[in-house]
């Protein structure tokens, strides 16, 4: 695992303190005399489990960190939910001084800053209960992929995790969940849950399913946080224990050739084995081995769902494509082979972006190469295409929201910087700018991918989800949150 944390530049945590604390209590402008808001605060807070933070309290910082340094959360309140009746009291609260509720699960991704909201935090609420003869488990709140890695293991299980195990799993599957090891055999992680708990703007807790609910159960797959805070869900697991999984850096010197072979590759491979390939620029930490250790490299992913013999038997025309820096493809336990990404683990400030494209064809593969490949000293930290295809692209057994079906490839790159961040956001622009040509027609993307910028903007998101998707979203919005309290998030409009 990297520890990119070490790139945090301390200006950028003294600079998300400052905000804070010159930042407003909780939108007294809007409920009423700083005074009355203090008093109904002080209200909630003992009806609370929970702790609850006003800005520039002891706690609140703690309580408002994500993943992105960038975009520190500065909410009026933030409400650190201990139990469902915590959730359901924070909610009735914004409701009756019309504030907009934010949530945080695992930190990973919030595209806003929660300037106003009640914040709900659900670190306290996390919690997993696997049933080894269902082959289910119950996942509440703030409960990370690793909590649930380790949960399943232990009845000889595994889940649909993504590629980093530090995700929130509610987060991560109210956006779909692309899995680097289960998505082409299985899908998207949303189609495998079962029900959720959630509750909505009326402070009303519903457990929705297939059968309870069901427009709403089809919105929150693929739909995101625009319907209420969702408090558990039942997921299905698989009986997964090891896995053939794990990545084989080249030298970036081999950037053009790696990608033609992975293309080429890629589109051979059967549907139990997934792949991804990035372009990196890794830091100079001691946690990296000396090969990698502030290297260019080509990080090429893969996963074999099967027999370990016939997965080394695939891979080995990718084994032949350039002499690697290392290889660590083996066959290994789910929970180390869950990591095979190699993610990084601590908080940064970066900046991203994301694009469905069409195809791969020599001409974009080349365009890449001029842009990532030896020679170019853009310092952009992960730049990758993720193959779809097989079990991603069919529907599942009842309807969702999921716009990504179908996509043939998903490119992502992200920046992590210090004070060079704006320049960084401007390279990474160019870089998705010269590969639009060979964007999907359609304009698919997994939502987990979108950038704050690209969740924000309603355009995008229509565009993204399709017209006729988004406008069942919507209705679906309007019915369980007529006033818009859900949009702290990637809101529909
Ligand atoms: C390093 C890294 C690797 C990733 N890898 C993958 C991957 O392989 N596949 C993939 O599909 N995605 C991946 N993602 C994207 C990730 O799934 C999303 O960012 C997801 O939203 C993170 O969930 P979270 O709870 O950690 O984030 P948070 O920042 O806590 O939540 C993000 C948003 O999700 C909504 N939300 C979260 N929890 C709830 C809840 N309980 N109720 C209602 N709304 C909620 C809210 O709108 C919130 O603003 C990755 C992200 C990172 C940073």
């Amino acid at each position: 695992m990297w520890h990119l944390s070490r790139h945090c530049s301390g200006k950028h945590h003294f600079h998300a303190i400052a905000l804070v604390t010159i930042h407003e209590p909780w939108g007294a402008d809007r409920v009423g005399t700083s005074m009355s808001s203090h008093i109904e605060f002080r209200k909630l807070a003992a009806e609370l489990d929970g702790p609850a933070f006003l800005p520039g309290e002891p706690g609140y910082d703690a309580e408002c960190a994500t993943y992105n340094l960038l975009t520190p959360l500065r909410p009026a309140i933030a409400v650190g939910a201990a139990t469902v009746g915590d959730v359901r009291a924070a909610v009735r609260f914004a409701g009756d001084h019309k504030l907009a509720v934010a949530v945080r699960g695992g930190g990973h991704m919030q595209p806003y800053t929660a300037e106003g909201a009640v914040l709900i935090t659900l670190d306290r609420l996390a919690d997993v209960t696997v049933d080894g003869g269902r082959r289910t488990a119950r996942v509440t709140g703030g409960a990370r992929w690793e909590e649930v890695i380790d949960a399943a293991s232990k009845e000889g299980l595994a889940p649909m995790s993504g590629s980093s195990t530090t995700v929130g799993a509610i987060g991560y599957v109210l956006g779909g969940g692309q899995s680097p090891i289960f998505g082409r055999p299985y899908g998207y992680a949303s189609d495998h849950v079962t029900s959720f708990d959630i509750v909505t703007a009326d402070g009303v807790l519903r457990t929705v399913s297939a059968g309870a609910e069901p427009e709403l159960f089809a919105a929150l797959r693929g739909g995101k946080g625009n319907f209420g805070v969702v408090t558990a869900m039942e997921i299905e697991l698989f009986p997964v224990t090891s896995v053939l999984a794990g990545g084989i850096y080249f030298p970036g010197s081999a950037t053009g050739e790696v990608l033609r072979a992975w293309r080429d590759w890629a589109a051979t491979l059967p549907e139990q084995a997934t792949t991804s390939v990035a372009v990196q620029r890794l830091p100079p930490v001691e946690e990296l081995p000396e090969p990698l250790r502030g290297a260019h490299v080509v990080h090429l992913r893969y996963a074999y769902l099967g027999p370990a013999e016939t997965g080394l038997e695939l891979l080995a025309p990718m084994r032949a494509a350039a002499p690697a820096l290392i290889d660590t493809i083996a066959e290994a336990p789910y929970k180390t082979a869950a990591v095979l990404h190699n993610d990084p683990v601590g908080a940064m400030p970066y900046q991203d972006r994301s694009l469905g494209l069409a195809g791969l064809p020599d001409k974009a593969l080349d365009k890449l190469a001029e842009l990532l490949g030896p020679g170019t000293p853009i310092p952009l930290t992960s730049v990758e295409l993720r193959a779809l295809g097989g079990a991603l692209d069919r529907p599942p057994a009842t309807p969702d929201s999921v716009p990504s079906r179908g996509l043939p490839f998903q490119f992502f790159g992200f920046a992590v910087g210090g004070d060079d961040l704006d320049e960084l956001g401007r390279r990474l622009d160019r870089l998705f700018t010269a590969m639009r040509p060979w964007a999907d027609p359609k304009h698919r993307r997994m939502l987990n991918f979108l950038s704050p910028e690209e969740a924000l903007d309603p355009q995008s998101l229509r565009e993204v989800y399709g017209a006729e998707n988004y406008d069942r979203l919507l209705a679906v919005k309007r019915r369980f949150d007529p006033n818009t309290m859900f949009r702290m998030n990637h809101t529909l409009r």
